[in-house]
């Protein structure tokens, strides 16, 4: 039988615990995404990442074992406005056939609309009436966080962001880290690109014994970043999970840090312009 990696545990600002690495679902969808959920739990994910956009909510719902999975999901842009945020919540947990989500983001700031606030204050209701356990963020900046947590004295148990070796985003991980939040790292493996064949990357898999793949993961687990790695192969959903027995040296995660690049972006979306209202 092909092993079960154990997962270590992560503590958020709440008290709540969350595994340190889960599985994105991004483009995982229907019959064949619940077998390719199912293949992650046998693998030994206890964390699924979904969102009402990725349109993975339906067939994450059918294959969960509901007490022993940690579910993530997000609200879209078009839902910002209290109520409408509230009732989608409520939504997303009928068609998941689940009671409650564990972790509760919004999926972007859409700081241009200027209603990430009322967003925010909907999740903070949403927790009061026990339909998500922690609520947390996505892609905001520092002053997106400020403003949410000096209005509404509440501060985010997560800020999922961009990060991988092409964008390490530095000083978003001490603005989180500052306020006592995790950073989740959404396209970790910068959505399975060139940064898997960087010879730097290759040297060290090939000193370790491991794959590009787990030394990024590696990397991002001791910059303190929960990884959430999409994978639809079986091959690659287990091997991203053998991350935890070995690590890199300081040196050597600093030398991947300076892998970063001002274009580094996997599609060029930047938080303080980008647009989301699907
Ligand atoms: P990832 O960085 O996770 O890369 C996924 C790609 O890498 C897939 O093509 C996958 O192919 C491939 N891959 C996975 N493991 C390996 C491996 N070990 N070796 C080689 N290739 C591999 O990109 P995503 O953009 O999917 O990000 C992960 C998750 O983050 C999403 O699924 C979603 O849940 C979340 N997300 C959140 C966003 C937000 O705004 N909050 C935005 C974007 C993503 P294969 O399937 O064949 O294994």
């Amino acid at each position: 039988m092909a092993e079960i990696h154990q997962v270590p545990n992560i503590v958020f600002n709440d008290g709540h615990l969350i595994p340190s690495i889960g599985l994105g679902t991004f483009q995982i969808r229907g019959n064949q995404g619940v077998g390719q959920i199912l293949s992650a739990l046998q693998a030994g994910y206890r964390l699924i990442d979904t969102s009402t956009n990725y349109d993975s909510e339906g067939a994450v719902g059918e294959a969960i074992p509901r007490s022993e999975i940690f579910v993530t999901s997000k609200l879209p842009g078009k839902y910002h406005h209290y109520a409408d945020a509230l009732k989608m919540i409520q939504e997303s947990i009928f068609r998941m056939g689940i009671d409650y989500f564990d972790l509760y983001l919004i999926h972007w700031p859409n700081p241009k609309r200027g209603l990430y606030l009322e967003a925010w204050q909907a999740l903070i209701q949403a927790r009061k009436e026990g339909l998500v356990r922690s609520i947390g963020v996505s892609n905001f900046t520092a002053e997106h966080l400020d403003k949410i947590i000096s209005e509404t004295k509440v501060t985010p148990a997560v800020n999922q962001i961009e990060v991988h070796p092409y964008w390490v985003q530095s000083e978003m991980l001490a603005v989180n880290k500052k306020r006592g939040i995790l950073t989740e790292a959404w396209s970790p493996l910068g959505r399975g690109s060139k940064e898997l064949s960087e010879p730097l990357i290759s040297t060290l898999a090939n000193k370790y014994h491991k794959n590009a793949g787990q030394i990024i993961l590696r990397w991002h687990h001791q910059r303190g970043i929960l990884p959430i790695p999409k994978s639809s192969s079986v091959f690659h959903q287990r091997e991203n999970l053998a991350i935890f027995d070995f690590a890199l040296s300081d040196q050597e995660v600093q030398q991947i840090n300076q892998l970063t690049r001002s274009d580094g972006r996997v599609d060029n979306q930047d938080p303080n312009s980008y647009e989301e209202f699907d």
